[in-house]
């Protein structure tokens, strides 16, 4: 039997300069969203690091010598699932899937441990890249939080 479709019933956007305060103001955004799904301490942990990894990627690497745009936007589905999406207009990935590697980092000067990605990947269910080269990156992560009942 197909499995029903989850349906978007909550939806915030905010979009912010990418400065570095920006980058605990995007968690906290984020971990107020997900307070109605009343998820338990470890899952707001991990939504908020996920988050904050990719923030900070846009604010470091996309934006590197300017300051520009980072939309974020957040959904929840009617299966207790968080959908998140941070979205630059910055520098691009050439190349998304050695980028994902582990320890992989463009910044090894500025002391950066390529592991934003793996982190993400490890914290969140599912973690999706979309890069181009000059126009942008999009960051897409989704964690199915524990209902009530398995609580
Ligand atoms: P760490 O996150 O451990 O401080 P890092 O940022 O280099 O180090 P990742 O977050 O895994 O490691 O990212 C790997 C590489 O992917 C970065 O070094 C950078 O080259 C590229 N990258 C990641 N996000 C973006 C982005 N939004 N725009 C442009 N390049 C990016
Ligand atoms: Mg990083």
């Amino acid at each position: 039997m197909a499995r029903k479709k989850a349906k978007v019933i909550n939806e915030i956007k905010v979009s912010f300069p990418s400065l570095s305060e920006n980058e605990r103001f995007s968690r906290l955004v984020v971990s107020g969203f997900a307070s109605q799904l009343d998820p338990q301490v470890d899952e707001i942990s991990d939504i908020k690091t996920a988050v904050s990894e990719a923030v900070t990627n846009s604010i470091v690497h996309a934006y590197k010598n300017e300051i520009g745009k980072i939309e974020l936007v957040a959904r929840i589905y009617d299966d207790n699932e968080i959908y998140i999406k941070i979205k630059d207009h910055g520098c691009g990935i050439p190349d998304v899937k050695k980028a994902m590697e582990p320890l992989f980092t463009t910044s090894p000067e500025e002391e950066r441990a390529g592991l934003g990605f793996a982190v993400m990947e490890s914290f969140m269910d599912k973690l999706r890249v979309i890069s181009k080269e000059g126009k942008g990156t999009s960051v897409i992560l989704t964690k199915k939080l524990r209902t009530k009942l398995d609580k």
